[in-house]
C-alpha cells in the first residue's frame, strides 16, 4: 500500500537516515506508484523552510517527477533578522515554476526565535505571496493560535491553507475549518500525551483531512524519537483510521483526493 505524505523534509531525512537508504525508499515508492491505477496517484510533498533552499533540493530530488516541492520561510532568527532579503529570494524561487505551495511559514511562540511582531510580519508577507501566486499556504503554528487565526483571516476568502502538524484542540480545529482550511495530522497523533489531537481528528470532515509525517521528525509510536521517513506514514494512517472508524485503505483514498486538489495534480 502506498500512502500520500503531504509534509516531509527530505533533505533532513537524508542527513538523518542517509542518502542511500532514502533513495532506495524513494525508488521503491516510484516503482509502486508506477503500478498504481489510482487517480490522482499518491505523492510526497517536500517542504522548504529557508529562503533559497529550493535549488539544492531540486538538485538532489528533482529527478523524481512526482515529488512536489514547496518553498517557504520558517520563522528562524536568521530569517527574522533578514526579512527583506529572505522574501526576495523566496519570490525568485516562485519564479522557477516548480513551487506547488508556499511554506512552511507561520508562528512559533514555543521556540520564539524572534519577537511576535517580527514573526507576524514575515508570516503576513507569505500569506500575501500565496495570494499573488494563487498557491496554497502550508502553515506552522505552535502556541500561537490567536495570531495565526487572525493573520490567516487577512488572506481573504480565496486563501487556501493547510494547518500542518495540527497541534491544538477540537475548538481550534472548528475555527480553522470554519475558514475552509485543511488540517494535516502527523505521527504525534499516536503519542500518549495527545488526547486532544485524537479528539480533533475525529471531527474533521473527510473533505478537509490530510496526513503527513513531518519527517524526519515525529515518528509515530512505537518508533517515537527515531528519525522518520515517508515510509513511516503507514502507522499514522492506521492510527487515524482506528480513530475515525475507517480503514487505512479508505483514508489513503481520501487524503490522496484532498492532496490532489490542494496541491494540484499537475506534474512538472
Ligand atoms: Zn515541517
Amino acid at each position: 500500500m502506498l500512502y500520500t505524505d503531504t509534509h516531509a523534509h527530505l533533505s533532513l531525512c537524508e542527513q538523518r537516515i542517509g542518502r542511500h537508504k532514502l533513495f532506495s525508499l524513494l525508488d521503491e515508492y516510484e516503482e509502486l506508484r508506477r503500478g498504481s491505477a489510482d487517480s490522482p496517484k499518491p505523492f510526497i510533498v517536500d517542504v522548504g523552510t529557508e529562503a533559497g533552499d529550493l535549488a539544492p533540493r531540486l538538485g538532489v530530488f528533482g529527478r523524481y517527477a512526482w515529488l512536489k516541492f514547496s518553498a517557504g520561510i520558517w520563522p528562524s532568527q536568521t530569517a527574522l533578522d533578514n526579512q527583506d532579503e529572505s522574501l526576495s529570494r523566496l519570490k525568485d524561487d516562485c519564479a522557477s515554476g516548480r513551487v506547488a505551495a508556499i511554506g512552511e511559514c507561520g508562528l512559533d511562540y514555543f521556540h520564539m526565535d524572534g519577537s511576535r511582531g517580527a514573526q507576524i510580519r514575515l508570516f503576513e508577507k507569505q500569506i500575501e505571496l500565496a495570494g499573488e501566486q494563487s498557491l496554497p499556504l502550508i502553515v506552522h503554528s505552535r502556541d500561537a493560535f490567536e495570531d495565526t487565526f487572525s493573520g490567516l483571516k487577512t488572506g481573504g476568502a480565496r486563501l487556501r491553507a493547510i494547518i500542518h502538524c495540527f497541534s491544538y484542540s477540537p475548538a481550534e480545529a472548528e475555527q480553522f475549518l470554519s475558514l475552509g482550511f485543511y488540517l494535516s495530522f502527523a505521527g504525534n497523533l499516536s503519542y500518549r500525551n495527545a488526547p486532544q489531537l485524537r479528539e480533533a481528528l475525529r471531527l474533521v470532515p473527510d473533505s478537509r483531512l490530510l496526513l503527513e509525517t513531518d519527517a524526519p521528525y515525529l515518528n509515530p509510536e512505537p518508533l517515537r524519537g527515531k528519525p522518520a521517513s515517508s515510509a513511516d506514514i503507514a502507522r499514522t494512517y492506521e492510527i487515524a483510521a482506528g480513530l475515525r472508524n475507517s480503514t487505512a485503505d479508505k483514508l489513503a483514498g481520501i487524503v490522496q483526493q484532498n492532496a490532489g486538489i490542494i496541491f494540484g495534480t499537475k506534474s512538472f
